[in-house]
């Protein structure tokens, strides 16, 4: 029996691991699950899970929780605050976990789990780019399998050699015969857009991307692509890859999820519904399979598969992210952070969606010298980026 704690639990990744996990109760068990606010939702899931604890990390839900659980006579546990995250991402009874908290709020419990060399499925991207080689190191010393997520890294994973498969963190891809990592990306809803009305692109137009339901803040981030530039990021680690390894090409169907190119001329493809539940049974299974409740490819009702080069003008979100990655970690950080606060502010209706680059763009450069030489400095750029991304919001 495999004991799978959930970092948000009620998000999109969360509801999708839930859905993987109850059609295998016989092999999977929840015994944790962690959100922010949902309590109703949550309450549905110790109805339907009976995991043994859950976290809240707002006061007033956690509340709201407890009460709801002391009335229908459930046995879990109900903890509040980040301290409870870590602590149940670290129960000795846990041999793995779903890192699906959305942005920075996930790297603590995702280290914490790491720390005690849980094995991780990891959908929050952010904490990998946020503190890059921390996090490899780390899972490496504490010997905790990283198992990615995240459809593209998923699709990859799934196309490199058995022994690669087992070195996540610190493959060796010209080892390998592998000469190219080919990142793969709708383009997102304003694909087509003139690129002077991006300016006056509404959230809900932005959230409502063309193939996958997501949580918002990755749904504006792959409008920007700053997504495809943090999925870059998150790349260059997973695979041990440089720069020059990876290539990023608009697929608008998201049919085919990401490549691997040999040195034998060999493109291996993963392909499939856009559905995470895929990613997430393989990653949970690995080195086995699952059924995911994903049906099939229709090939036969598949229009024309078609690719291009991604347009930096368009999208440059995707361009600042890279060039951050071949700066410093401490730029990397800056970025990600300034994205967080700026996507946080263009869904309240406060900035324009073209703002978002500006923002993060502004903020990157301030952090060029910046110190990353550990986790402490890496924290302190990463809450000095966002008080700096407030003060550019503010003077725009
Ligand atoms: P959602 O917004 O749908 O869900 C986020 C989850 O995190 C919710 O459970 C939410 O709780 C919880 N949460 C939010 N803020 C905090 C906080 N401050 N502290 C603790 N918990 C918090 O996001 P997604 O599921 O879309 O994405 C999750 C992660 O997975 C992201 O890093 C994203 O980049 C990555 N990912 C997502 C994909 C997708 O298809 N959705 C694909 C690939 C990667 P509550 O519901 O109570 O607010
Ligand atoms: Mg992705």
């Amino acid at each position: 029996m495999n004991n799978v704690v959930v970092l948000g639990a009620t998000g999109s990744i969360g509801t999708s691991t839930l859905d993987v996990i109850a059609r295998h109760k016989d092999s999977y068990t929840l015994y944790g699950a962690t959100a922010h606010s949902n309590y109703f939702k949550m309450a549905q899931i110790i109805r339907e899970f009976a995991p043994v604890v859950v976290v809240m990390t707002e006061k007033n839900a956690c509340e709201e929780l407890r009460a709801i659980v002391k009335s229908e006579g459930h046995k879990t546990q109900v903890l509040f605050g980040q301290e409870a995250l870590c602590a149940v991402a670290t129960s000795e009874e846990v041999d793995s976990v779903m890192s699906a908290i959305v942005g920075s709020a996930g790297l603590k419990p995702t280290l914490a789990a790491i720390s005690q060399g849980k094995t991780i499925y990891l959908a929050n991207k952010e904490s990998l780019v946020m503190t890059g080689r921390i996090f490899v190191d780390s899972a490496r010393r504490y010997k905790a399998k990283l198992l990615p997520v995240d459809s593209e890294h998923n699709a990859i994973f799934q196309c490199l050699p058995e022994e690669e498969q087992a070195l996540i963190g610190r493959c060796d891809l010209p080892k390998a015969s592998i000469s190219k990592i080919i990142l793969t990306g709708s383009g997102g809803p304003f694909r087509e857009l003139d690129i002077v009305k991006l300016k006056d692109v509404t959230p809900s137009q932005a959230v409502a991307h063309p193939n996958w339901a997501m949580g918002k803040k990755i749904s504006v981030d792959s409008a920007t692509m700053m997504n495809k530039g943090l999925e870059f990021i998150e790349a260059r680690w997973l695979f041990n890859a440089k720069t020059d390894d990876i290539e990023v090409i608009i697929h608008p169907q998201s049919v085919i999820h990401s490549m691997v190119q040999y040195c034998d001329g060999s493109v291996l493809a993963q392909l499939g519904e856009p559905d995470m539940r895929t990613p997430i049974a393989r990653a949970m299974a690995w080195p086995k399979r699952i059924t995911s409740g994903v049906k099939p490819l229709d090939f036969t009702m598949l229009s024309a598969l078609t690719f291009m080069k991604p347009d930096f003008a368009r999208y440059p979100c995707l361009k600042l992210a890279i060039e951050a990655s071949n700066v410093s970690q401490a730029m990397t950080t800056a970025v990600n952070a300034a994205n967080e606060v700026a996507v946080g502010a263009f869904l309240q209706g406060d900035i324009a969606f073209t703002d978002i680059y500006t923002v993060c763009a502004r903020v990157a450069e301030k952090f060029v010298l910046a110190s990353d030489d550990d986790l402490d400095a890496i924290l302190e750029v990463d809450l000095k980026a966002r008080m700096q991304a407030y003060s550019e919001i503010a003077v725009l």
